[in-house]
């Protein structure tokens, strides 16, 4: 079954059309790149799905079901995660310890003696640190580490929700270009083991040229592109009001 399937979404912003009529699809596994200009309607369309925006037209379908319009929490029970910004109040918290927190919530413990239910999920938590290359830092609090590694956390923290889809505005910003790759490359390998479809959008053209299976080039709100890496690169639309040449 598809995994999520956006149907001819409509945002607008007093007069600006942010959106109009984007429509795709994503399957379970898969790595989906939304590309385009600053402005294009690529963080709109991320939060029409989402549900931090409530779409003027069209459906969001998860898994078959209508969406549209949910609240943020209830698509987020429903399997579709996100990375956000560790909380500034957790930088002091270990790097473990933030990924328990997180499970915790996850699994809505959060009546439990804190203490019991950290130590639950502590096997877990090291599980999810070891597979974003965490694990020797686990004992640290969070906010000594450098960003890009602060990035690997936040993936482990969206991971311990258990997501089926994942949506990444931006991940990488304002990491060094070989800490972008290889965030990229773990994203790309964890969706592909773990069966988790990415919605994503990246600056980094190589990056989303090596990890994307498909890729959309989203301009002015309007979708003027669709395809592979390769189909997209070779796309003369593209090449003339996207990448320039
Ligand atoms: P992108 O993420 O591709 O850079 P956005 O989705 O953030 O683009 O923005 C698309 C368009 O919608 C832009 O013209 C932007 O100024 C406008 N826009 C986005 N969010 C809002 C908002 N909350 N209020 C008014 N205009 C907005
Ligand atoms: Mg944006």
């Amino acid at each position: 079954m598809t995994l999520l399937a956006a149907e001819g979404l409509v945002k607008r912003f007093g007069g600006v059309l942010a959106a109009k009529d984007v429509s795709f699809a994503l399957d379970a596994g898969e790595m989906l790149a939304i590309i385009g200009p600053n402005g294009a309607g690529k963080s709109t369309t991320f939060n029409m799905v989402g549900g931090q925006l409530r779409p003027d037209g069209g459906r969001v379908m998860l898994e078959g079901r209508d969406v549209t319009g949910m609240p943020p929490r209830t698509v987020c029970r429903m399997g579709v995660g996100r990375t956000f910004q560790v909380a500034q109040t957790f930088l002091s918290f270990t790097v473990i310890g933030n990924v328990q927190m997180a499970l915790i919530a996850h699994h809505g413990q959060t009546r439990k003696l804190l203490g019991d239910a950290m130590a639950m999920h502590r096997a877990e938590a090291l599980t999810l640190l070891d597979r974003v290359g965490m694990a020797a830092q686990a004992e640290r609090p969070i906010g000594e580490l450098a960003y890009g590694d602060v990035k690997r956390v936040e993936l482990a923290i969206a991971l311990a929700a258990a997501p089926r889809l994942l949506l990444m505005d931006e991940p990488t910003a304002g990491m060094a270009p070989s800490e972008r790759a290889a965030l990229m490359a773990l994203v790309a390998g964890i969706a592909r083991e773990q069966r988790i479809g990415v919605l994503f959008t990246e600056h980094d053209m190589d990056a989303v040229f090596a990890h994307a299976d498909r890729i959309l080039v989203l301009v002015r709100g309007e979708i003027i592109a669709r395809g592979t890496p390769e189909e997209v690169r070779n796309d003369p639309e593209v090449q003339r009001v996207y990448l320039g040449h």
